[in-house]
């Protein structure tokens, strides 16, 4: 999953403005893409909003019916001083990496790469899998950790806990008690609700941290305001808790962490924390450098970076 469009330097979190005494909420659309020939709904990041926390990208895909014969496939494809995050929802989509790494991921699971000073992966959707629906994410890892060993992980189980008629599951970080067992290298949350039945209910945030929610499936309303799929909801920090009712047959995504002072560049499937490093990752791709290894059992090509944005 990548970024093909003109490199930009993240706006720096800010605090939604209070109107009339109450906070406001940033609503954020999404836009049309395609990864590996399956259409997707892009939410972050956009020019209104570039990071939330360490999160710095969001992909929405599906949920798709695929016909027969129709699948995603993203070949090999390198990443830099990030991880990749994916929630699965429904579907089957096969992880290939440059570690060796050969993982299956099913619904209701997470696989996180961390890049770290370089990997290359493939994915593809299982031949028997004819809906699918994930959400993908990036974190941009901090500078100290920027060129951290490569590695990646996979979590078959997360804490899953059940109140006022919704299904929670915390898929990084923590909250009501419960923690997540998913590497991070800076204070996140990822929290899934969902709801089968209509109902309201309070979650409980911390005032340090900005938030996110992006509606998956259904229907959502945050402080009397209506967000349907694929749009988000930019809550800024200094919140305790957040009152949201979910009409039945909702899902939605928590996302939120410390909000980041780095400068955080991305190019492509690149983060840097220079243009210097996105610049020599671009070249040691092109010139299929040890540093991104390969994937030998991938019958295809590799992909190619666009050519950078800026003369080197
Ligand atoms: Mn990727």
């Amino acid at each position: 999953m990548s970024l093909h469009e003109t490199p930009h330097r993240p706006s720096s979190s800010l605090d939604c403005p209070v109107v009339d005494g109450r906070r406001c909420i940033q609503r954020i659309g999404s836009r049309e893409a395609d990864v590996g020939g399956l259409p997707i709904h892009r939410v972050l990041p956009t020019r209104e909003r570039r990071l939330i926390g360490a999160w710095c990208f969001l992909d929405h895909a599906g949920p798709s019916i695929l016909r027969e014969g129709q699948a995603m496939r993203v070949g090999p494809h390198p990443h830099t001083s990030l991880q990749t995050f994916t929630w699965m929802l429904s579907g089957e989509v096969h992880h290939r990496d440059s570690l060796g790494s050969d993982q299956v991921i099913r619904p209701g699971e997470v696989n996180l790469m961390t890049a770290g000073h370089g990997i290359s992966h493939t994915e593809e959707s299982l031949a028997e899998t004819d809906s699918l629906h994930a959400a993908q994410l990036w974190i941009a890892l901090p500078q100290d950790k920027a060129d951290t060993a490569p590695r990646f992980d996979h979590y078959a189980e997360l804490p899953r806990w059940r109140r006022d008629g919704a299904d929670f599951t915390l898929l990084i970080g923590e909250a009501e008690g419960h923690h997540a067992p998913t590497l991070s290298f800076s204070p996140l949350v990822g929290l899934d609700v969902q709801a089968s039945d209509t109902t309201k209910l309070a979650v409980p945030l911390r005032p340090d941290f900005e938030y996110g929610v992006l509606v998956l499936e259904g229907g959502l309303e945050l402080d009397d305001e209506a967000f349907t799929v694929d749009e988000l909801g930019y809550l800024g920090r200094g919140r305790d808790s957040l009152e949201m009712s979910l009409s039945a047959g909702s899902r939605i995504l928590l996302i939120g962490g410390e909000p980041v002072q780095d400068e955080i560049l991305i190019w492509w499937n690149f983060v840097g924390h220079s243009r210097e490093a996105i610049i020599q990752a671009q070249h040691d791709w092109e010139a299929a450098s040890e540093r991104f290894g390969d994937i030998p059992q991938w019958q295809g090509a590799r992909l190619e970076a666009p050519p950078l944005p800026w003369s080197s």
